[in-house]
């Protein structure tokens, strides 16, 4: 299923020196993906009629591996330019949490992601009180492109979790394609909205955020701003949790490079203190109700496999590792 179209005006975004996040650090198709329904059988994708055309989007290469390259962890290149060998799948059920949107294959990440969502999925337990978190989109078996949604989750160091409480029974195949995550903001967009938003998702953002191997969390901005209200005593925490579209129905954890992975091309870290005093550039009426362009915006074909970093093309043509 596609992302719903996007209306926000690109080159006023660039040019307002307010705007906390450059472009480039997560593009605008990074909207409100959670809700957006799966299939119970998707059909597999058709083979490629010519799999060595220079002019293929890398994404149709990396959508049609359905397991990890057999070679050891490492990633390669940038969060949305990039791909994962030795990546490691995200097992769909634990005690405290369940994997949904099964029919997109895409829980897949770096083994320390994985350890990251399996530890934060305990402490959502304990802290906020919730039986678990359902995990949204991470990555690919091999990272890179994907057919639809995001333009980051390319290196395995990204995972969207949704802002819904993972319910207290085991949800079926189709209940986690089905099944809609919830909407946090208020109609109005200037707030979360309070018959939903708990005291336990400021919990559940405050330990994903408190993990040192995680750099940035991506939340709607009314979300920021309710935790900038709510926040108890030490916040700097909250220097990680930056504003962004979309970010309404689910929070995007970023972990930073692993450290001794050459190669993997990560971003700095914010030390612009908690980011609470400037948030007034998201609820202006134009970055809240954006005019729609006077043209639509010509679809993008994708990156080749040539823009991506050389080493992703072992990745891709390495052999599937052993399904565990
Ligand atoms: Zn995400």
């Amino acid at each position: 299923m596609q992302a719903r179209p996007i209306l926000i005006p690109l080159l006023a975004l660039m040019a307002t020196a307010a705007t906390p996040l450059a472009i480039s650090e997560m593009t605008v198709s990074e909207l409100a993906l959670a809700q957006d329904k799966g299939a119970l059988e998707p059909k597999p994708l058709p083979p490629l009629d010519n799999p060595n055309d220079p002019k293929l989007a890398a994404k149709e290469l990396f959508a049609r591996k359905r397991l990890p390259a057999a070679m050891p962890v490492r990633v390669i290149g940038a969060y949305n330019k990039g791909c994962i060998a030795g990546a490691e799948k995200m097992p769909i059920t634990g005690d405290t949490w369940q994997v949904m949107r099964l029919s997109r294959n895409r829980n897949f990440g770096h083994p320390g992601m994985v350890a990251l969502l399996k530890r934060l999925s305990e402490k959502a337990h304990k802290d906020a009180g919730w039986p678990g978190i359902l995990v949204g989109d991470m990555g690919q078996p091999r990272g890179g492109p994907a057919l639809s949604g995001h333009a980051s989750h390319q290196i395995g160091l990204d995972a969207d979790i949704w802002l819904t409480p993972m319910p207290d029974h085991l949800l079926s195949r189709e209940d986690r394609e089905e099944m809609s995550a919830t909407m946090m903001v208020r109609d109005d967009r200037l707030d979360i909205d309070p018959k939903v938003w708990t005291p336990g998702h400021l919990a559940v953002i405050r330990d994903a955020a408190l993990e040192p191997s995680v750099q940035r969390i991506f939340v709607n901005a009314a979300i920021k701003k309710a935790l900038c209200r709510e926040a108890k005593g030490d916040k700097s925490w909250l220097s990680k949790v930056r504003p962004w579209y979309g970010h309404d129905y689910h929070f995007h954890i970023r972990m930073r490079c692993p450290s001794g992975n050459s190669g993997c091309d990560g971003q700095p870290d914010q030390d612009d203190g908690d980011g609470c005093s400037d948030l007034a550039y998201w609820f202006k009426d134009s970055v809240l109700h954006p005019e729609p362009p006077k043209e639509p915006p010509k679809p993008h074909p994708g990156i080749t496999l040539a823009q991506l970093p050389a080493a992703c093309k072992a990745v891709l043509n390495a052999p599937d590792a052993k399904q565990r």
